[in-house]
């Protein structure tokens, strides 16, 4: 399977080209290239740093700021800075029950929807948010190199899964970029530290990223230039915060603060002191703030946090085992993320295993160090390393609205298997037609139809309860297999499409210049589809509600339901994603309770009829 360098400009295809590494992080994100055999991080005008903040701030004329700038506004405009967007990419409302009371900014809670950020009285999609962090990466490197870019190697954390991986993907998209391939981030790590280059090599390492609020580590074997990930743990709320968080409590303890009475700017100068003092603390013994007030020793803040510490050595020990290897079949240990440059880190790993830890590379860049290397190989630039055939272009099929649903995406290796879950969106649908479609645009209408079947039989059942199983699998040869299967009842039904689907490089091309092209405005198409198809679903449960509970709601509660729907149905009609969605917003929250209240006097009837 061919391999096409094409100008995303121009349309044209090119003889050789730069794409570039992202590390998209949950706290900091990073933009690296590779040329003429050297690695750069790009950093910003001033040359003073190459972190960009993971934060998008929305001043109140919706202008979007990104990074530096907007980090500054975390304090003084909660609602409107988005921080730590990665934590909700690819994730619904359940998901994140538990989390969303921690954030400043407010995220709306539809069970199974993938969740938004609100913000105002405007909605926004995590992918659009990372994608706004990617732009500004993205002209971040034009600026650098006086040209534009249009491909990207992104990095991800090993344990993402298909659906955070797509939302990923979805968001390079809108940024307008290409993405070859979405990189475990423990993986880009050991490319950047040279692994991977020799076929007679086999290493095992272990790769220790300790960021801003994260803990990771992955457990890589690599043999033949192949990296498999054997295990990952670690904590999601776990890192550099927490020492910023133990040494605000010590001075909240030795300066007598009452932390119930300082102002919000006041834990801001706290919070930026205390980050200050643990960053000096990694060189030298003591801190002292400016001012004067603020003291605290290296001595006082590592037995703060060696209990922090240690908590990543359980998980260490839980990744070795999960790993099925003993210890000491690990190699090397390789240490990532801001955090793991404060030395007890590196001493405690040192004293409790006997292996070397590497540190050489900055442990802020090395991911978007090892992307860039990612991308080179990519590119072709690279002759020692192994190159793998890919599918050239995504495979999925048409969902509700003629959505796009992608099964297989871009550049996987082959063979390659995967599946996802459907059901039925009628009650009691006897039959469901399955169309296979080719391409990177969200709406099926523009990409290649590769052919369908129906799957026939289906026993009946309200809707959404069939479980109908999709499967694609594609075989070393490249052709792909489509299976459909209703899982209750067993009811199967398959098709078999040739290699390579009839299609020259030349439309290939054509066709990923006009998904990134079009990237917004399908974007927009596909959230006022998904939208529509909500509130679709939102009307038919409404009125079966209305009508299961007819006498316990109030004449009141029912009208204003029905108001409501009929607002719900009314802003269907029109085009703005926002305002349905905001009607959608209203009338969850207005039947939660009622739906409540009607469950606990079902199940109170439901059991006054019992007997024991
Ligand atoms: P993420 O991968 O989650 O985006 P990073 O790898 O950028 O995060 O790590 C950010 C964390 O590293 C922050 O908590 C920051 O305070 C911490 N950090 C950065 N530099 C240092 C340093 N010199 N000493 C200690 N901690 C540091
Ligand atoms: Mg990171």
């Amino acid at each position: 399977m061919a391999k096409i360098p094409i100008n995303m400009k121009s349309g044209e295809i090119e003889e050789s080209e730069l794409i570039i590494g992202i590390d998209l992080g949950t706290t900091n994100s990073l933009v690296a290239y590779l040329k003429d055999g050297k690695t750069t991080i790009v950093k910003d005008v001033a040359g003073r740093t190459s972190l960009v903040p993971s934060i998008v701030y929305f001043d109140s004329e919706e202008n979007i700021i990104v990074g530096e700038v907007a980090k500054m506004h975390l304090v003084s405009d909660p609602e409107r800075t988005i921080y730590s967007v990665k934590r909700l990419l690819g994730k619904s409302y359940n998901d994140l029950e538990n989390y969303s009371s921690k954030l400043s900014y407010e995220i709306i809670d539809e069970e199974d929807q993938l969740v938004k950020v609100k913000i105002g009285k405007r909605f926004h999609s995590p992918v659009k948010l990372s994608a706004e962090i990617l732009k500004y990466l993205k002209s971040r490197v034009e600026n650098h190199l006086g040209r534009e870019v249009s491909k990207a190697v992104i990095t991800v954390p090993a344990y993402f899964n298909d659906s955070q991986r797509q939302a990923t993907r979805d968001a390079g998209k809108l940024a307008g970029l290409e993405v070859l391939r979405i990189v475990n981030e423990p993986t880009a790590a050991s490319l950047a530290y040279g692994y991977g280059k020799k076929a007679e090599e086999s290493e095992v390492v272990a790769v220790y990223d300790l960021g801003g609020g994260t803990f990771d580590v992955s457990i890589l074997r690599i043999d033949n230039g192949v990296f498999d990930v054997m295990a990952t743990n670690g904590d999601t709320f776990l890192g550099g915060d927490d020492f910023d968080r133990a040494i605000i409590d010590y001075w909240i303890q030795t300066n007598g603060i009452n932390e119930e009475e300082i102002s919000n700017q006041q834990k801001q100068i706290l919070r930026i002191r205390a980050e200050e003092a643990k960053k000096q603390l990694s060189v030298s013994d003591q801190y002292l703030s400016e001012d004067g007030e603020f003291k605290i020793s290296k001595d006082q803040f590592e037995r703060l946090i060696q209990k922090l510490i240690d908590k990543t050595i359980v998980h260490i020990e839980h990744a070795i085992k999960n790993a099925g290897i003993s210890k000491s079949e690990i190699n090397k240990f390789i240490l990532v993320g801001g955090s793991t440059r404060v030395p007890l880190v590196k001493q405690t790993l040192e004293s409790r295993y006997e292996i070397e830890v590497m540190d050489d590379i900055d442990p802020d860049e090395v991911v978007a160090l090892g992307a860039a290397v990612q991308a080179d190989i990519l590119a072709g630039n690279t002759q020692n390393y192994l190159l793998i055939d890919v599918t050239p272009l995504s495979l999925g099929i048409e969902t509700v609205g003629g959505l796009m649903d992608v099964i297989i995406s871009r550049n996987s290796k082959v063979p390659v298997a995967a599946g996802r879950q459907y059901t039925s969106s009628v009650d009691g649908q006897k039959n469901l037609r399955i169309s296979v479609y080719q391409g990177e645009r969200e709406l099926v209408e523009y990409n290649r139809k590769l052919g369908e079947f129906i799957l026939t039989d289906i026993p009946p059942m309200a809707a959404g309860m069939p479980k109908i199983e999709v499967h694609f699998i594609i075989d070393a040869d490249g052709i792909l297999k489509v299976r459909a299967k209703e899982l209750r009842s067993g009811k199967f039904e398959e098709l078999k499409i040739q290699s390579q689907y009839g299609i020259s490089e030349e439309e290939m091309a054509k066709m990923l210049i006009d998904s990134i092209k079009n990237a917004e405005q399908d974007m927009a198409a596909k959230a006022l589809l998904e939208a529509r198809n909500e509130a679709r679903s939102i009307v038919i449960s409404t009125e079966k509600f209305i009508e299961q509970n007819k006498d316990i709601l109030t004449e009141d509660e029912k009208s204003v339901l029905k108001n409501k729907m009929a607002l719900i149905q009314k802003k269907m009609a029109l085009e703005d994603k926002d305002e349905l969605n905001e009607a959608i917003h209203e009338m969850n929250a207005f039947s939660r309770p009622l739906a409540e209240r009607a469950m606990n006097h079902n199940i109170r009837k439901a059991l006054s009829g019992k007997k024991i």
